[in-house]
């Protein structure tokens, strides 16, 4: 079967059918090619989705071709997946204090900021990086150096950046607010400088979500430390460590250390409501089944809170 006969062909993106909560997507595969990630998106039931423009272990890629890009964005144009994301590759580390792995990837999130533009995708999500012992300020300074430097070279792109927070894993950056907001200040076009938070990253990193009254404490503080106006995306993941473990395992919704509480408190924020929440949780053989069953979940959440709030 030919891929774009399984798509609707109605033109204008459509709201998700569940519109009292935000658009719930998930990370997908670009094995295949890129349009293979909208039709997995399709089949699993996506409203958005996030990708890797290209192999996210590898520092090089191979130039996107005219005809790539047309299917890509064809496709795009008769699915209702909106908006779609982009993530960073993994070896990119714009916080080394080792020049030659900064300029490396230096020049590649050059590229992630082009690929991104050539797909129309608004958005590029990236890890701040690990200073690798030279001390988080050294890094900091490195991290919007760099950023100040792909903004600049970039200055007609409809790309923006959103610093991820992190686990705080070895040396990595972005595991406190703070780190994020100090990144955001010192770049100069800092109105292309987003916030991913990232459910696990947090969790992972100390900050308590189980909780009305915890969960409440964190939203406030991101708020105060980093203002919830520049929070452009939400990585949904359980913890499968234990909170201010500084790993970053991700475990499916309910399954993990966080348990479902803190996910309805997510889901059913209405401040976090027009911001898109992506599911980067285990994939273990069954992608479209587990992102499915995933995806359940979190609409779950979101139905029972309406009907408890009516019931009142
Ligand atoms: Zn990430
Ligand atoms: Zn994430
Ligand atoms: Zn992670």
């Amino acid at each position: 079967m030919k891929a774009e006969s399984r798509l609707k062909r109605d033109g204008a993106p459509q709201p998700p059918s569940h519109t009292k909560g935000p658009r719930l997507g998930a990370h997908m595969s670009i094995a295949g090619g890129l349009s293979t990630a909208l039709l997995r998106g399709q089949e699993t039931g996506c409203d958005t989705i996030q990708i890797f423009t290209k192999n996210n272990n590898q520092w090089s890629a191979k130039a996107l071709t005219e005809a790539e890009v047309r299917a890509y964005r064809e496709l795009r144009q008769g699915t209702a997946i909106w908006p779609i994301l982009a993530h960073d590759g993994y070896l990119i580390n714009v916080a080394s204090p080792d020049r030659r792995l900064y300029r490396k990837s230096l020049t590649a999130l050059g590229g992630e900021v082009a690929r991104a533009a050539a797909l129309d995708i608004p958005t590029l999500i990236m890890h701040p990086g690990a200073h690798r012992g030279s001390g988080e300020a050294e890094g900091i300074r490195r991290v919007a150096e760099a950023l100040d430097t792909v903004l600049a070279g970039s200055t007609a792109s409809p790309v923006s950046i959103c610093l991820e927070t992190t686990a705080g894993q070895g040396s990595s950056l972005g595991y406190r607010f703070e780190h994020l907001a100090a990144i955001r200040d010192a770049v100069t076009q800092r109105e292309r400088v987003g916030i991913c938070l990232d459910t696990c990253h947090i969790f992972a990193a100390g900050y308590e979500i189980r909780g009305r009254k915890p969960y409440e404490r964190t939203i406030r503080e991101l708020d105060a430390v980093i203002g919830l106006a520049h929070l452009k995306c939400i990585h949904l993941n359980d913890s499968q460590r234990e909170l201010g473990s500084r790993v970053d395992r991700h475990a499916h919704i309910g399954r993990g250390h966080i348990g479902l509480e803190g996910f309805r408190l997510f889901i059913n924020d209405p401040r976090l409501r027009h911001i898109p929440m992506i599911l980067e949780t285990p994939k273990e053989g069954d992608p479209v089944g587990n992102d499915r069953r995933n995806l359940a979940v979190l609409r779950s959440l979101a139905v029972l809170r309406l009907r408890r709030g009516r019931a009142r």
